[in-house]
């Protein structure tokens, strides 16, 4: 099992102008106060936009950056696309891949998925590689199938070792903005068959190390019982990280005692 603290990873989603990104890091900051020093590793993964703003705004500050999507060409006729050294060069540490939303609105497929985690891992950045199942999918049985299906391709190309460089985020598609977050025995049903599967790919020592997030309507109210779970290593936190006083109190709760 793995150690506290969790990773918290705050989703910007399409919100905030430079001058409201920075502000919100601010905010964040002032809300903390002392407690800032107590904080889980935190993740706060703006737009595109915003990364060099926030990364000037979080200097000496225990925050770390992300980017929400990336392209797995280096560079290239790929207008409007996003490079991994592009990242890098702006101070990402760690890039989500395969969010719900890309999927569904954007037609990323798994294989894609696999391809933008790949290109995360050899730019020395953290891919956050997001799986989930629809409502659908739940109510006629097949989570586990399609988790199987997800983390099969996405991870393909990684090696064991690797893996100490992957996280993973279990996301409901039918628990993200909905304000109706996985019950925990959802949770740890889904965790551990999310652990199960690593533990099988990469073996015991690779696969138990792999940090695997909770993600769909976290809140101060459900954060603390879905952290208790053995297999919730942490959390990818949407509309509640655009709050200052929100986020700071999942981050007081996720912190170190
Ligand atoms: C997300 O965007 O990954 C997410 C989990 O959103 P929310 O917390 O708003 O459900």
């Amino acid at each position: 099992m793995l150690q506290r603290p969790p990773l918290i990873v705050g989703n910007w989603k399409m919100h905030k102008t430079i001058p409201e990104a920075k502000e919100l890091v601010q905010q964040l900051t002032r809300v903390l106060g002392d407690d800032l020093a107590r904080i889980p590793v935190t993740v706060l993964a703006p737009s595109f936009t915003a990364l060099c703003a926030v990364a000037q705004e979080i200097k000496g500050h225990p925050y770390l950056l992300g980017a929400q999507d990336l392209y797995w060409e280096d560079q290239g006729a790929f207008t409007g696309e996003v490079s991994g050294p592009m990242l890098r060069d702006l101070g990402c540490r760690y890039v989500i891949v395969g969010h719900s939303e890309r999927r569904r609105y954007f037609a990323e497929t798994d294989g894609m998925v696999g391809k933008k985690a790949a290109a995360a891992l050899r730019h020395e950045m953290r891919p956050i590689v997001c799986i989930g199942e629809t409502w659908d999918q739940r109510l006629s049985g097949r989570t586990e199938h399609v988790l199987a299906l997800q983390l099969t391709e996405a991870l393909a190309g990684i090696g064991k070792d690797q893996a100490q460089d992957v996280v993973l985020a279990y996301e409901p598609v039918w628990a993200i903005g909905s304000g109706r977050a996985a019950t925990p025995e959802q949770a740890d049903e889904a965790h551990r068959y999310v652990r199960t599967h690593l533990l099988g790919l990469w073996g015991q020592d690779a696969g138990g190390q792999v940090p695997i997030l909770y993600g769909g309507s976290v809140m101060p109210e459900n954060i603390g019982e879905l952290l208790a779970i053995p297999d919730v290593n942490g959390a990818l936190v949407g509309g509640a990280c655009l709050d200052p006083v929100l986020f700071a109190k999942i981050l007081r709760i996720g912190g170190v005692p």
